[in-house]
């Protein structure tokens, strides 16, 4: 097997995600070699054309995706995402960082993922809702409590979940629909927590990996200087958190530009800015950066919290920070990831990073359920045991794999990466079930 250390750099998510599972593969001995294509590949793809009457009288014809990647370990789960890049290869390989981030982190479900192409900074707000009803109407039976289940995503919000709930629920009168769609409005059956859920699960999880000693020298945030990429839901919850935790932000970004200040940003205050002007550059007290500067900036930490692909061939090398916490899905393509391993930057994979959002999503799912509403301390209490005993899961088994690596196991060159370890646990314990449930007939 070619392994991705090996492949020509590919920008294509889903190519990134199969050399991913490919490699993790090289780790796991006696898998059934028949069911390797059922597991990376998607379980069902939906593509809907839909119409939509637009602000200026116009009609406009917009192309939207519901990938269901797995589910045998529990309906499909994940975000629907509205942006003009919106394609079957990133919609399918984000459906399958579901399917494995449910199992590493231990939760009933499956992965799915969703998206509409459309540029939503074109859309009004009343076309946005057009836009939504109209997919989630032809997404018809295809979404549902048990089947699969709908989350905000790059540039979707609440308000676009409450539209979710809303037209799914006229669609199916007299029952109980609120766990059709998680990161509604707390209004109408979120849960609290679900808004910063998944920063606060990196947040936990970067903690967990230091107090394990993964990044010599790192034992906690004291001090510890972080560059943010992306100052969106994840980006900008996470440079409030890990500031709060002690950390220093000393640069940030979002997709006009960013910022830098070594002694130090105060998120509220560049929260308070991107509210007012829309962008976090021309916050006053810093240096305007690019993005590519981001990238290279001197830091520890690089919280990478915008879009896959962002940490490639050509710029990885520049990269200074000791630890990547991948808050984004998919930022490094597999080259890139071979660099920084090579220059023994740790990466805590996007599967455990930001599975905090899809954790507090499965406990607003069976609040919905319930009919019950937990406070805030219950549901942190809760996320933070799944991130701690994800992350703990996940550097046993690293250290396990470093011995077989040690070992000289497979003839394998590469060291494991915890990458690496976290999809191992994860296969594994997808082909567990699909192996106990039987394959019918
Ligand atoms: P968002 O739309 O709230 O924020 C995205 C941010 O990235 C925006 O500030 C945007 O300006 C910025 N951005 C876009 N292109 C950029 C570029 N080239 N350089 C720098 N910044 C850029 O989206 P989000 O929900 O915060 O999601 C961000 C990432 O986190 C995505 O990869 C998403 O899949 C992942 N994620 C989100 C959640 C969640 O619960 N929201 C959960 C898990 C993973």
């Amino acid at each position: 097997m070619t392994t991705s250390a090996e492949s020509a750099e590919s920008l294509d998510l889903f190519v990134n995600a199969k050399q991913q599972f490919e490699q993790a593969l090289t780790w796991i001995d006696g898998i059934k070699v028949g069911i390797i294509d059922y597991l990376i590949n998607p379980k069902r793809t939906i593509h809907v054309r839909f119409p939509v009457n637009m602000d200026d009288g116009s009609i406009q014809t917009f192309h939207g995706f519901r990938v269901l990647h797995n589910r045998v370990r529990g309906p499909g789960k994940g975000g629907i995402r509205y942006h003009p890049n919106v394609n079957e290869a990133e919609v399918s390989a984000l459906a399958a960082f579901m399917t494995w981030k449910t199992a590493v982190v231990d939760i009933p479900f499956g992965g799915g993922k969703g998206g509409v192409a459309c540029n939503p900074k074109e859309l009004s707000r009343s076309e946005l809702r057009r836009v939504t009803r109209r997919f989630v109407a032809e997404l018809g039976d295809n979404i549902g409590p048990h089947t699969d289940i709908p989350a905000p995503d790059v540039y979707t919000d609440a308000q676009t979940m409450a539209w979710i709930y809303d037209t799914f629920d006229l669609m199916h009168p007299g029952q109980n629909n609120l766990a059709v769609v998680t990161g509604k409005p707390l209004e109408i059956g979120g849960s609290v927590g679900r808004d910063e859920a998944t920063a606060r699960g990196s947040l936990y999880a970067t903690e967990q990996l230091l107090k394990r000693g993964v990044v010599p020298g790192m034992e906690t945030l004291d001090g510890v200087r972080v560059a943010v990429q992306g100052f969106g839901n994840a980006g900008s919850t996470a440079a409030r958190l890990f500031q709060e935790a002690g950390a220093r932000i000393v640069a940030v970004s979002d997709s006009r530009g960013g910022i830098g200040n070594d002694s130090g940003l105060d998120s509220e205050q560049v929260s308070a800015h991107k509210s007012k002007t829309g962008s976090v550059v021309g916050m006053p007290e810093s240096t305007a950066i690019n993005n590519e500067e981001l990238l290279a900036y001197d830091c520890d930490i690089l919280i990478p919290a915008a879009l896959e692909c962002q940490i490639r061939e050509d710029n990885a090398a520049k990269v200074k920070a000791r630890l990547i916490v991948e808050d984004a899905n998919g930022p490094l393509t597999t080259v890139a990831d071979r660099i920084v391993q090579e220059k023994n930057i740790v990466v805590l994979p996007d599967i455990v990073a930001n599975s905090g959002g899809v954790v507090v999503s499965y406990f607003e799912w069976v609040q919905n359920l319930e009919n019950q509403q937990w406070d805030i301390d219950k549901v942190d209490r809760k996320l933070k045991n799944k991130m701690v005993h994800a992350v703990d899961d996940t550097v046993d088994r690293w250290t396990a794999l470093n011995t077989r690596h040690q070992d000289g196991f497979n003839g394998n060159r590469l060291a494991p990466t915890l990458r690496d370890a976290a999809l191992v646990t994860a296969i594994e314990r997808i082909a567990i079930v699909v192996l106990q449930r039987d394959i019918w007939p």
